[in-house]
């Protein structure tokens, strides 16, 4: 049996009790509510068929067949209520796969203990990923809105405001379109990484990214696994600053790569080495001190290197 006739087989049975299709939205949370509850009932059924109070003497003989029948239950329930919100087996699957990527994903950098190494924090869009111009590039083809790379705003928010479009919604439709998967990388990022990594460093990516949007979450996870890209950890936050203060890392950072005038400038004005790739929006950084404004990531080694050379000197 496929999932798509496991689906439609528990649709036949859900349909004796409602119609899917003729639900209104409130229907369909009332019913959730309802589902979900007569899942958590099931999920204690089946708890029930081992011995799981750790303060109880007696034992028993764990029930392998209940196990079994209460585990259908629960599938079924969980597939009643996709079947409330119409999500399809193909749009599952793909979520089971995405789901599989990114727990191999946590757990990779979950094993991954800290040892004392020096510390790389290296933002990612627009560092080791091709984010703006890819979204430009999406902004022009789907939505019809065109900006030249060279804008002065990152995400051209003010150009996109006046040709009647919400910024905002724009990014959010960007993910959702999942297109956070496809980016291709920075040219020479992949070689950067592995350089600061054969360097003995600790490379901390740091994004500014939604983690709370789940697309967002589960598709730069996938990116990451997929990219070729180096690196040891990874962190979301918004405040960039404040995470290294508040982090394991604090009075352990190397050096810091953004191409973001907030964080970049913040970091460089609390004395921190900080490199920054030059773009058309961040020309600021060049009044900052102690940014450091780099054509291309190979620079950085470069300059790490000789760095490295005058202190053995
Ligand atoms: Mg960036």
């Amino acid at each position: 049996m496929t999932l798509d006739e496991i689906l439609t087989r528990q649709r036949h049975f859900s349909n004796i009790f409602f119609n899917a299709d003729a639900l209104t939205e409130q229907d369909r949370e009332n019913l959730t509510k309802m589902l979900s509850l007569e899942l958590h009932a099931e999920v204690s059924s089946l708890v029930s068929a081992i011995n799981f109070k750790a303060h109880r003497k007696e034992k028993k003989q764990p029930d392998r067949d209940k196990i079994l029948y209460e585990g259908i239950d629960i599938l079924r329930y969980t597939m009643a209520i996709m079947n409330v919100w119409n999500i399809s087996s193909d749009e599952l699957i793909t979520a089971f796969n995405d789901k599989d990527t990114f727990l191999h994903f946590r757990q990779k950098i979950e094993s991954n203990e800290w040892d004392g190494r020096p510390v790389a924090i290296i933002d990612m869009d627009d560092i080791v990923v091709e984010f703006r111009r890819y979204f430009l590039d999406w902004l022009r083809t789907e939505r019809g809105v065109n900006i030249p790379y060279s804008c002065p705003e990152y995400y051209a928010t003010s150009f996109s405001q006046s040709m009647g479009f919400n910024g905002e919604q724009l990014y959010k439709d960007f993910i959702s379109e999942r297109c956070l998967k496809r980016i291709p990388a920075v040219e020479n990022a992949i070689e950067f990484t592995q350089q600061l990594r054969d360097m003995g460093y600790w490379v901390q990516l740091l994004t500014a990214r939604p983690s709370e949007n789940p697309l967002c979450l589960l598709d730069t996870s996938h990116w990451l696994m997929s990219s070729g890209i180096y690196f040891d950890d990874v962190a979301f936050s918004g405040e960039k600053f404040r995470w290294i203060v508040q982090s394991q890392f604090n009075g352990k950072v190397e050096f810091c790569v953004d191409d973001s005038p907030k964080h970049a400038a913040e970091f460089a004005s609390h004395g921190l080495k900080t490199f920054s790739p030059s773009f058309s929006y961040n020309q600021s950084l060049r009044q900052q001190t102690g940014v450091i404004m780099v054509e291309n990531l190979l620079e950085i080694i470069d300059n790490l290197k000789q760095e490295k050379t005058c202190h053995k000197i």
